[in-house]
């Protein structure tokens, strides 16, 4: 025996079918019906072209259940099988078949496990004898029965049949006692048999007959045998792919639009893809297409096969070029399957690009719904973005939406800073960023809705595929640093003056978890704010892709970052440092020059120790070091302290952190309540 091979004879190949199609048992009525079908639909054919010149009559598979002697038989009127044909297409090719399926994928157990079985043989898997009693329909056959318990010996004779076709008896053993179910094997042939092209039957209607369930003449068919996909758009009205949508997905919302693939060159493929109502939570909407071979049902797991963001669509896809009995990562590879997903692709976007251009009222109403879907192709897949960036929109905050050309034409002239890049500014809560949205609004400037799941990460993007652009949340900044437009007036106070309401207002900051303020002190213009808390894109972006993106673990855990920016033109920002400087003053005077003293002698022994290396300084002069900084520390603690607490009696700074904590609605519990009761108090 050779490494690597698992070395199947026909002595073994019985144990080896059920072992490696273990997960994937209840395919045996696929293969089965699938079988039935054929030999009925190789009769019609036959009847066509004058070869077969019987009577066709009711072709309809039936698959009967007998609990009793513990029998599932699949039986067909199909074309049927002579002795001499049982034993070329069963004892010997099907034989060599799975030998060659087998030898093919013996590297691959993944390949055998979970996709086609071995055809007629899969009904090994659950039954320990099958037999095949079958009539040709060639004039003159005999009736014949062919037995097999499993092992490689069989039994062929001649038997009794009447009518044309074919009866496939599994013998069911006790460990697939469960398909002699009922329930079970309805649910199955739903499953796989809902579409197939011949009607098939599972026992007769029931009806209900005083009080009891009883069976009547009519056979109980289970399937479509025309569904829609395999019909003529053309004779197809909206209210049939509606009403074929809610016969794959009777729990879902009525679908967006949908697109009939219809091709037969250079592969074959035909289908229905339905866009659903998405609006949130992408995982929820996967496994929605069903993979059909001939109206033969596959899998309802289309990845690899589509491209990932598609998986979002709705629908059927029906080719028998797509490789089945096949692994994944071999299916990703196949070159068929490359061209299959690129074609649908297209398909998608070309659709969506019409509606576009044929109906932009209804395209724009369809957005909200779209969009995620839209954002995640673009997102994935290089070529989709390219096709998708002439329809996709932006939506501003009066609702008005815009291609990205127009968006751009319409803010280019304004929202260019002097450095010549182009600022597209955007909200992703029009409630809560309220203010800031009017700052900007009051510029000339628009803003953007980008409130999507997918939104952060399309806005990476997009600052890559468009030159010279960024994107910046309105809150990011003041509206003056947003798109800056000159040389920025910077504020005309005082070093002293920038300490003393630094510190005034850095010491009523509220403690939060988590977040980290930084006090800044901007000329805004009397008119502006007194005091704005902006966030840096930059880290709240990156928080957000941390969120929504694996590797990124490390900015999650960074504190929220936040900017106290004061307006030092402002009236109530000009009386607090009037007010502070006049009671402080006194108090700070001596700290201040004990300060400066402290600080000209740190200075004085920097310059002496320049340019020496460590072992030349004399280690008095390293500890007179060492003490001014702790000097310096503790009079500048002592300072701030005199700051603190004057401002924790000045209600006024107080109530300006509030008013801005507020609009970002970071104002809440027992704050927001304290800052209530000082409101009143003020009024
Ligand atoms: P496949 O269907 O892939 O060829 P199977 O093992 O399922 O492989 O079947 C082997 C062959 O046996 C078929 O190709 C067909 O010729 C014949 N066969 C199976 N089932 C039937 C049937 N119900 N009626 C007539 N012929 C059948």
């Amino acid at each position: 025996m050779k490494k690597g091979n698992i070395g199947v004879t026909t002595e073994n190949i019985f144990p080896i079918i059920k072992k490696f199609l273990y997960s994937d048992h209840e395919i045996f009525l696929r293969e089965l019906v699938s079988n039935a079908v054929d030999a009925s639909q190789k009769l019609k054919t036959l009847a066509s072209i004058g070869e077969f010149k019987g009577e066709l009559g009711d072709l309809t598979v039936q698959v009967k259940l007998d609990k009793e002697n513990k029998t599932i038989t699949i039986s067909d009127r199909g074309i049927g099988l002579t002795a001499e044909e049982v034993d070329k297409y069963i004892n010997q090719i099907a034989f060599s078949g799975a030998n060659d399926f087998l030898d093919k994928y013996k590297d691959d157990a993944n390949a055998i496990i979970g996709h086609f079985g071995l055809g007629f043989y899969s009904a090994f898997m659950v039954a320990n004898q099958v037999d095949i009693i079958s009539k040709s329909h060639k004039d003159g056959a005999k009736a014949v029965k062919w037995s097999c318990d499993g092992s490689p010996e069989y039994t062929l004779e001649e038997a009794e049949k009447a009518d044309r076709g074919t009866d496939i008896v599994l013998h069911v053993d006790t460990e697939s006692e469960e398909f002699l179910d009922e329930s079970r094997i309805s649910t199955l042939l739903h499953k796989y048999c809902s579409f197939l092209p011949i009607p098939v039957a599972f026992g007769h209607k029931k009806e209900w007959k005083e009080g009891k369930e009883v069976e009547t003449e009519e056979l109980n068919v289970i399937n479509d045998t025309e569904p829609l996909w395999t019909r003529t758009p053309s004779d197809l009205k909206d209210e049939d792919y509606i009403a074929f949508y809610k016969k794959l997905y009777p729990m879902s919302d009525e679908p967006l639009f949908w697109i009939h693939l219809n091709v037969d060159y250079p592969f074959n493929l035909t289908g229905i893809l339905y866009f659903p109502k998405i609006k949130s939570n992408i995982d929820l909407s996967k496994n929605k297409i069903q993979l059909y071979s001939n109206q033969v049902f596959v899998t309802d797991s289309v990845e690899g096969i589509v491209p990932d963001f598609l998986t979002l669509l709705h629908g059927v896809i029906d080719s028998p070029d797509i490789p089945l009995n096949v692994s994944r990562s071999y299916l990703q590879s196949d070159s068929n399957v490359k061209k299959i997903s690129s074609h649908i692709t297209k398909k998608v976007s070309d659709r969506l690009q019409s509606i576009f251009k044929t109906d932009r009222k209804d395209f724009e109403s369809k957005w909200n719904d779209i969009k995620l879907f839209i954002n995640y192709g673009m997102l994935t897949q290089e070529d989709f973005f390219n096709r998708a960036k002439k329809y996709s929109l932006f939506c501003d905050t009066d609702e008005k939406y815009y291609t990205f050309e127009e968006y751009q034409t319409l803010v280019k002239e304004n929202q260019t800073d002097k450095n010549g890049n182009l600022i597209y500014l955007y909200a992703t809560n029009k409630d809560e960023q309220y203010s800031f949205i009017e700052a900007a609004q009051n510029k000339g400037y628009n803003v953007l809705v980008l409130d999507g799941q997918l939104d952060v990460a399309l806005i990476n993007l997009l600052e890559q595929k468009f030159e010279k652009t960024s994107f910046s949340r309105v809150d990011a900044d003041v509206i003056d640093n947003l798109i800056v437009k000159e040389e920025q007036i910077q504020t005309a106070l005082e070093a002293k003056e920038v300490d003393a309401l630094t510190a005034t207002f850095k010491s009523q900051l509220p403690a939060m978890e988590k977040v980290e303020f930084h006090v800044m002190i901007q000329s805004m213009g009397e008119n502006s704010a007194p005091l704005v808390i902006t966030q840096s894109e930059y880290m709240r972006r990156m928080k957000e892709m941390a969120s929504i993106q694996a590797g990124m673990g490390f900015y999650g855990e960074m504190p929220n970052m936040f900017n106290v920016v004061l307006n030092s033109d402002h009236e109530l920002v000009k009386t607090v440092l009037e007010e502070t400087e006049k009671s402080c003053e006194a108090e700070v005077a001596p700290i201040q020059t004990e300060l400066s003293i402290a600080e000209a002698r740190k200075a004085e022994l920097k310059k002496d120790q320049e340019g020496k290396k460590d072992e030349e300084i004399p280690t008095a002069q390293k500890d007179e070091l060492k003490d001014l900084d702790d000097k310096l520390n503790e009079l500048k603690g002592k300072k701030d302290l005199v700051y603190a607490t004057h401002a924790g009696s000045n209600k006024v700074v107080r109530q300006l952190i509030d008013l801005a904590l507020l609009q970002n609605n970071m104002l809440k519990g027992q704050a927001l309540n304290d800052f209530v009761k000082r409101s009143i108090d003020l009024i």
